[in-house]
């Protein structure tokens, strides 16, 4: 019971579907009661042959069946069952006739099929997808069965009572049509569920691919795809961008100080500080080991006032590792998108910019090398 409530409340949440084998078991259940209520309409009718018969698939689906579930085995379950209502319906029809409705259940009989052989099958990739179609021909051949019993033999124990006859059509039927409701409403919820799986493992497929794992910054490929589609774009409209390669300035003594673990934290709180400094159209991304490259959407003027924004940050942080208090400053080199100009050639600009400012000092931004003649 807890575990039902607990299904229903995961249910309204979104976060979970009901198990298959959840399902055949109360299946299995459901259909036992529905076994037990057909026995107290039979002795109701003092059908007691028919009572006895209905106690007896009761019974079965509440042993057997219940055991096969615990099993996992929800394939041969489903078969088991299959037959056997397939069985009874051809002996009820046999014995109290037609107009008692049990041929109606064998409508229920497609939809569970197409339900059960989805969810009960093992080898989910390559599933029997001829079977429910060979169990649909089974319900046909089995309808029109039951249809030439009425027509040329008249039932070997008819019900006394015509009322109860009447009551045991709409029972018959009702229960009929809600159980094709229900397979057929969970087949699409199956559908919808593994819909919703594969929408979640293909968004973190999508993390992996693209982001790096320590920092959740983009990876280097990602952004050498960006570059290359920013630079497409340059071609096409003249929309510049700045291109910013930040470096940790003494990191090797940061982890020599305060070890690696302490700077893999410096790393992941330096790259949300980078994260948040930049707008929705810029991209941050981690270059190499604690080299940052950043893509500003924007001209060299509007990009070299981020990168001393942001430099200025990064100086003013004070990171906490274990009581201890972490600084560092990064050295930024920049450089301009320019149409025609190779991606490669970009990213050497901004290194050279970068090397520029680590030999002059660090903890700055260079937009340009005061050396005539060498980048004109
Ligand atoms: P500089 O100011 O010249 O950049 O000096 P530096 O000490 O930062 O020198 P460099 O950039 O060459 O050194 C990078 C160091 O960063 C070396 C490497 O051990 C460390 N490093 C690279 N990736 C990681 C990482 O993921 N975690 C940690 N903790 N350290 C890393
Ligand atoms: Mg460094
Ligand atoms: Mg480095």
């Amino acid at each position: 019971m807890s575990n039902i409530r607990h299904y229903i409340h995961e249910l309204m949440h979104g976060n979970s579907f009901f198990s298959a084998q959840l399902i055949c078991r109360y299946t299995a259940v459901s259909i036992g009661v529905i076994h037990m209520l057909n026995m107290v309409l039979f002795l109701i009718a003092e059908s007691f042959v028919m009572a006895g018969a209905s106690l007896a698939g009761g019974v079965m689906y509440f042993t057997l069946i219940f055991r096969l579930v615990q099993k996992d085995r929800l394939l041969t379950m489903y078969l088991i069952s299959f037959a056997e209502i397939l069985t009874a319906v051809l002996l009820c029809t046999l014995l109290v006739g037609w107009d008692a409705g049990f041929s109606s259940y064998l409508f229920a009989g497609v939809s569970s099929s197409f339900y059960f052989t989805f969810v009960g099958q093992k080898n989910q990739e390559h599933p029997h997808q001829s079977l429910p179609l060979v169990l649909s021909l089974m319900v046909i051949f089995a309808y029109f069965l039951n249809y030439a019993i009425m027509l040329f033999i008249t039932p070997l124990l008819p019900i006394g009572k015509p009322e109860m006859m009447t009551v045991i059509y709409i029972y018959n039927t009702l229960v009929s049509f809600a159980l094709m409701i229900v397979f057929s409403y969970l087949f699409v919820w199956e559908i919808l569920n593994r819909q919703r799986v594969l929408a979640e493992q293909n968004e973190k497929l999508d993390e992996l691919a693209h982001k790096d794992p320590l920092t959740h910054l983009l990876n280097r490929r990602s952004m050498n795809e960006m570059l290359t589609e920013r630079m497409e774009i340059l071609k096409r409209t003249g929309r510049r961008f700045t291109m910013i390669l930040g470096d940790i300035d003494d990191f090797k003594k940061v982890n020599d100080t305060f070890g690696h673990e302490a700077g893999d934290m410096v790393l992941v709180t330096v790259s949300d500080i980078l994260r948040s400094s930049v707008g929705e159209d810029d991209a941050v991304c981690r270059w190499g080991g604690e080299e940052i490259l950043i893509l500003i959407a924007s001209p060299l003027e509007l990009g070299a006032v981020t990168a001393e924004r942001i430099c200025r940050t990064i100086e003013n942080s004070v990171i906490k590792y274990e009581e201890k208090e972490i600084r560092i400053t990064m050295t930024f080199g920049i450089a301009e998108s320019i149409p025609g100009y190779r991606v490669e050639h970009l990213i050497q600009q901004a290194d050279d910019k970068l090397y520029y400012g680590k030999t002059h000092g660090k903890n700055q931004v260079v937009t340009d090398i005061p050396r005539p003649g060498v980048f004109s």
